[in-house]
């Protein structure tokens, strides 16, 4: 029997996961299995229910007596950039986030050599004075350790005093990881494993909740995480006194570490899946959106989390070392974003009892029990159809749109037989890019290209596959529109051609040709035929251009004129859905879209691929895109490709205002998860823009063999070759149209 049938049978028989399972998870590469089982326990524990809370982090000070390894955040008195908050500001902070509609304030900080245990206890009754209503979460098992040795007093003292002034219940910070071979290397002055385990354990016996943490994707291994997870579950059974357990990902900037990446998205997701799966005496697992980012935290909602955390509203800790997902998310939109992932918010306090608001968004209304009967019926249907790899219609793939589970879609989504690389690789295309509008002279565009491919080589030690020559439209309506330029255009096309006769060499703007050919006064089939003659070997659709200029029936007669014409293509089909609040994307309007191409493509034909990107404005969530892309491989018979391309994305993690070491694309946390629900390859990148290596290793990282590619014309390619360029033509004829 295999691992995942294994382990499903022993949730099944309600018996415990072993160290061993846990760990031969850890190294299956099989996360929509994963995910897929961790989601039945979780619905099993807690229905579709999705908790959030209205909170607020307040961090009274980041002046700290140690130096963990890790830690970003901290500062030594008289530092640049120490901070410390009087109580009367931690009082009006409070005030602050009860005038929010907060229920809970989360205080945790740096261990300040200079505040006595008495200041601590003051700040805690203050707040709890001027707030009686509010729980306040504070202090991890690290500074009620300080604060004891500081008092000469017991953990059981500290907590008793402090739980006599306000204090509501303990967050789970400190935990990192317990097994002493990483707890040394990373934070060897903080509490051991054991005082850490002992305090919790303290406050569950003085009738306190706790959460408990895990600090992952630095330098453990996973057995380290099982050690971990499996010292909490003990605790667990001892006490039951965890709310939550909650893994956090490593974030990577501005400490001692030297790892310079964010945890992958494919790990966060098995690693939070597992939990579900191994942590059987825990009600709920929480997809931390601060350092997940808000894309991996709505997917884990899919992967066995019921618990989003809340507002935070002020999050320094995290945001200090690299953490990009911002400082606070509203109300709504995380209830949006719950919505969209097809679960129900439920806000909660501190302890999980629902808090009821007059203004809470009213619930949708469920459908009567005979139409879900029906409906299952259909779907299961549809299941087994693509399961025999027929073709379903659109009225099945709108039923698996609206009702199908993320993850059977990406399980239909990888039996399809024409999808491409299915030996367990994935591809991408580093390429050169040049705006046609830029263009001055030919000979300085071939200087560029060649500069910019040696650069990349050197840098990286990965040769660009192609060269994309871009027909945006100008910025400004004043410039001069390249795209009237047909000469220059192909003379640039002939020039690369010769002097890079290795790479493949396309153009970006399938309506852009037709443009051109319009303002040319050439029929597009003529413009087409010199492009080809000149040595062209694709067109794909730009990011630019929107699809409602034309038609789908004249951007697919475009694409069969490019075809006739002996050029391959690529085409973009957009995904919409409301700018705002958490309706539905248009799913039927998309799946025509895939449709049509379909029916254009003979299988291994010249449409190579389809580019799979959400229209500009649409409030797309990671968790539709997903969803997404399955559908597409799903519905585009005869296309080989389903491209995901990193560098269009749709993220909800805001990437800019994070200071210049943060330079990776947000949508670095998801796309490895796209390789696994139905797309094959990451697109173009653009490697003055975006690290190849990076790319690459999203491939690696899901478990998958990357391959650089070209177009198949040029019979694609698994390995780089030298970047040559040829030196005689620099200077090429004007070519006559
Ligand atoms: S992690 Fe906590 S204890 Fe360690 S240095 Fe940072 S603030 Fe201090």
């Amino acid at each position: 029997m295999d691992l995942l049938s294994s382990v499903a049978q022993t949730i099944a028989k309600g018996e415990r996961l072993s160290d061993e399972a846990a760990l031969a998870l850890f190294e299956s590469s099989d996360l929509i299995e994963i995910g897929r089982l961790a989601d039945q326990v979780n619905r099993v524990r807690n229905g579709d229910r999705v908790f959030y809370n209205v909170n607020r982090h307040i961090n009274p000070t980041n002046i700290c007596a140690l130096s963990c390894k890790f830690c970003a955040y901290s500062r030594k008195p008289g530092e640049d950039g120490a901070y410390a908050y009087s109580i009367d500001e931690m009082v009006v902070k409070a005030g602050e986030a009860v005038e929010q509609g907060a229920t809970e304030v989360h205080m945790v900080g740096g261990l300040h050599p200079r505040w006595k245990f008495e200041h601590y206890k003051d700040m805690v009754q203050a707040v709890k004075t001027a707030y009686p209503q509010i729980h306040i979460k504070a202090f991890t098992a690290v500074e009620l350790d300080w604060l004891a040795r500081k008092a000469r007093k017991t953990i059981a003292e500290v907590l008793v005093e402090l739980q006599g002034v306000g204090l509501g219940s303990l967050p789970g910070g400190g935990a990192e990881i317990f097994h002493p071979e990483i707890r040394d290397a990373i934070c060897d002055t903080k509490v051991s494993a054991e005082q850490w385990i002992d305090t919790h354990r303290t406050a569950h016996k003085l009738g306190m909740h706790s959460n408990c943490t895990m600090l992952y994707g630095h330098i453990e291994k996973y057995h380290h995480r099982v050690d971990h997870m499996r010292r909490l579950r003990q605790l667990q059974d001892e006490t039951g006194g965890f709310n939550a357990f909650i893994p956090l990902s490593f974030q990577p900037f501005q400490n001692e570490m030297g790892i310079d990446r964010y945890t992958f998205g494919y790990d966060d997701l098995k690693t939070l899946a597992i939990a579900r799966l191994y942590l059987d005496n825990f009600r709920h697992v929480k997809a931390y959106w601060v350092m997940l980012g808000q894309d991996i935290a709505q997917l884990a909602l899919q992967f066995g989390a019921n618990d989003l955390d809340g507002t935070v509203i002020e999050e320094k800790i995290s945001r200090m070392a690299g953490g990009r997902a911002g400082m606070a998310m509203g109300r709504s939109y995380i209830e949006q974003i719950i919505t969209k992932a097809k679960r129900t918010p439920v806000e909660r306090d501190t302890l999980y009892n629902p808090v009821s608001r007059p203004d809470a968004s009213p619930r949708s209304e469920r459908i009567s029990p005979n139409a879900e009967q029906s409906q299952a019926v259909l779907l299961r249907e549809a299941m087994n159809k693509a399961d025999c790899g027929h073709k379903l219609q659109l009225d099945e793939l709108l039923n698996l749109a609206h009702h199908g589970s993320l993850h059977e879609l990406g399980r239909l989504a990888n039996q399809v037989p024409e999808r491409q690389n299915d030996g367990g690789e994935a591809s991408c295309m580093p390429i050169l890019s040049l705006n046609l509008n830029n263009i001055t002279s030919v000979a300085a565009a071939i200087d560029t290209l060649s500069t910019a491919g040696k650069a990349c080589a050197a840098k990286y030690q990965v040769e660009p596959v192609g060269i994309t020559i871009d027909l945006a439209t100008p910025a400004s309506p004043q410039a001069s529109p390249a795209e009237h330029d047909l000469g220059l255009l192909l003379e640039l096309v002939f020039a690369c051609r010769h002097s890079f006769p290795a790479l493949d060499l396309s153009l970006l703007g399938v309506k852009g040709v037709w443009r051109m050919a319009q303002n040319e006064h050439v029929t597009v089939t003529e413009l087409l035929t010199c492009l080809k003659q000149a040595g062209l070997s694709r067109i794909d659709s730009s990011p630019h251009e929107s699809e409602t200029d034309l038609t789908q029936k004249e951007i697919i007669q475009l694409h069969r004129q490019m075809h006739a014409a002996g050029l391959c293509s690529t085409a973009k089909v957009e995904l919409s859905a409301p700018m705002h609040g958490s309706g539905e994307p248009q799913w039927e309007a998309f799946l025509k879209r895939i449709m049509a191409f379909a029916e254009m493509a003979p299988v291994g034909g010249p449409l190579l691929a389809l580019s799979i990107e959400a229209s500009p404005g649409s409030f797309v969530t990671t968790s539709e895109y997903l969803r997404a892309v399955a559908l597409a491989r799903l519905a585009a018979h005869g296309i080989e490709a389903i491209i995901a391309p990193l560098a269009r994305m749709p993220t909800l993690s805001p990437a800019s205002g994070l200071g210049t070491a943060l330079s990776q694309h947000p949508a670095e946390k998801i796309a490895s998860l796209c390789l696994h629900y139905g797309a094959s390859d990451l697109g173009a990148i653009d490697v003055e823009k975006l690290s190849p290596i990076a790319v690459i290793d999203q491939i690696r990282a899901a478990g998958l063999r990357p391959l650089v590619q070209a177009t198949r014309e040029l019979g694609g390619r698994q390995e780089s070759q030298p970047f040559a360029v040829n030196p005689d033509l620099r200077h090429v004829p004007r070519l006559k149209v």
